[in-house]
């Protein structure tokens, strides 16, 4: 892959169906951005005008990302990332109530699963809640999980390689009961706080209600709404106590240290206008683009599946089992032809293990090694669709032709999970006891 481009070099030509694992910068977006990078250089900080001029900026930047969850100005922090937002809610979370546990999923990204791991590793408790065979959540188990000691419950919004919505409202509602629970019977008593990582929703689902809901932490990130890489905003609902993660300078009202990534925070800014905007495309004409995809590949596929509750998903995001083939191998095939998707999140690409959230749906490493993401926005169009319908099946067609799993194989006669499951665990158990001798 090519990281700079020359002046003789062709533009890539992409079908790009990855936009969950980041989206292009709107023309719009770049062009707020441009004076930024040029002659409006000044420090946010620097007392003079010229800094000040920029600072005023933000404080536009920082007004139009609150209206998108319906927040004012002061309950918005940027930060360098999504992933930075989630690691400084949940560290602000311990420091600020003293306690030692944590609630979150199975199925979090790994800026929240990898922070929870460490953390344990340090000595924190950390509960990670199951989800069903649909990728939905239990709402009992978020309540038995919540502990006296509980300091935060962290909860995805959406699930980046499933779409799979969170009721985390309702959940933010639960966690605000047992808070004020334990405050009446000790007034001293600070937590449990309900986060939210909200990076796949903005421009997908209507946040504009957040602020007047229970949850008290959410985190967002600029590349995943047609905004540059490496900006993130961290909302804190009023009166919420927050410290910093990044410490040092008194930047951002002295919650996060570091000078502002100026640009890309007036980039941000213009992208939340165009993801309220946008809204309705995405939930109408995206959501039917979708749609149309999955349905003229089930009509022509035989042994696919559609991944995560049908109708609980966010409108731009697909997850498909195509069974008796390698993901590997059909994404090395799509990108040969130009199309861009993923396994899993990009984040963990290059892993030879199944997808933790496939793998907490119940699904078989098998089933899940056969499992394609295909994420769209609003600069997909039918075009792309069309051209995708026209290269997938007959693509895994071939694929398995050549694979030894395949359908007609007598091994899969009767495909079943479990028995796949079971035969799989054999193979494992006596590797490993060849291992081990
Ligand atoms: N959370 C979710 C659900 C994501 O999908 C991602 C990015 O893929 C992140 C967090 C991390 O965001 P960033 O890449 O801005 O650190």
């Amino acid at each position: 892959m090519h990281v700079s481009r020359n002046e003789n070099e062709p533009r890539p030509e992409v079908v790009y169906l990855d936009n969950n694992a980041t989206t292009r910068v709107a023309p719009e977006v770049f062009e707020a951005m441009v004076p930024f990078l040029t002659e409006y250089y000044g420090n946010p900080s620097s007392a003079y005008g010229f800094g000040k001029l920029v600072e005023g900026h933000i404080m536009e930047a920082r007004a139009k990302v609150a209206a998108l969850v319906g927040a004012t100005a002061k309950e918005i922090i940027f930060t360098s990332c999504g992933t930075e937002s989630d690691n400084m809610a949940i560290w602000s979370a311990l420091q600020t109530t003293g306690k030692m546990h944590i609630v979150t999923t199975q199925v979090e990204h790994s800026a929240i699963m990898n922070q929870t791991d460490q953390l344990e590793r340090m000595g924190f408790g950390v509960t990670r809640l199951p989800v069903q065979a649909d990728g939905t959540l239990l709402l009992s188990d978020v309540e038995n999980a919540i502990r006296d000691d509980t300091a935060v419950v962290s909860i995805m919004w959406a699930n980046n390689e499933t779409g799979v919505l969170f009721p985390v409202e309702e959940i933010a509602t639960i966690v605000k009961n047992k808070r004020e629970q334990l405050t009446a019977a000790n007034p001293k008593n600070k937590g449990p706080f309900f986060h939210t990582d909200a990076v796949q929703t903005p421009g997908k689902i209507d946040l504009t209600h957040v602020a007047k809901s229970d949850i008290d932490f959410l985190s967002m990130s600029g590349h995943k709404l047609h905004a540059p890489k490496g900006v993130g905003v961290l909302y804190v609902k009023k009166r919420t106590k927050v410290v910093p993660y990044v410490i040092g300078g008194g930047q951002e009202r002295g919650k996060r240290g570091g000078t502002e990534n100026v640009a890309s925070i007036i980039g941000l800014g213009r992208a939340a206008e165009l993801a309220l905007e946008r809204l309705s495309d995405e939930q109408t004409r995206v959501r039917a683009m979708r749609d149309r995809f999955e349905e003229a590949l089930l009509q022509r596929l035989p042994h696919i599946y559609i991944n995560g509750k049908r109708e609980q998903r966010l409108p731009n995001t697909s997850n498909i089992a195509f069974d008796f083939v390698e993901a590997e191998a059909i994404l090395m095939r799509l990108d040969r032809r130009g199309i861009c998707a993923s396994s899993g999140s990009a984040c963990t690409t290059g892993s030879l293990d199944p997808s933790h959230v496939l793998s907490a749906m119940g699904m078989t490493p098998a089933r899940a090694r056969s499992c394609v993401r295909f994420s769209f926005s609003h600069y997909t169009s039918d075009a792309d669709i069309n051209y995708a319908l026209e290269i997938i099946p007959p693509m895994i067609e071939e694929l398995r032709a050549m694979s030894p799993l395949g359908p007609e194989h007598t091994d899969n006669f009767n495909y079943d999970v479990e028995a796949s499951r079971a035969k799989e665990e054999k193979i494992m158990a006596q590797t490993m006891a060849a291992i081990n001798e």
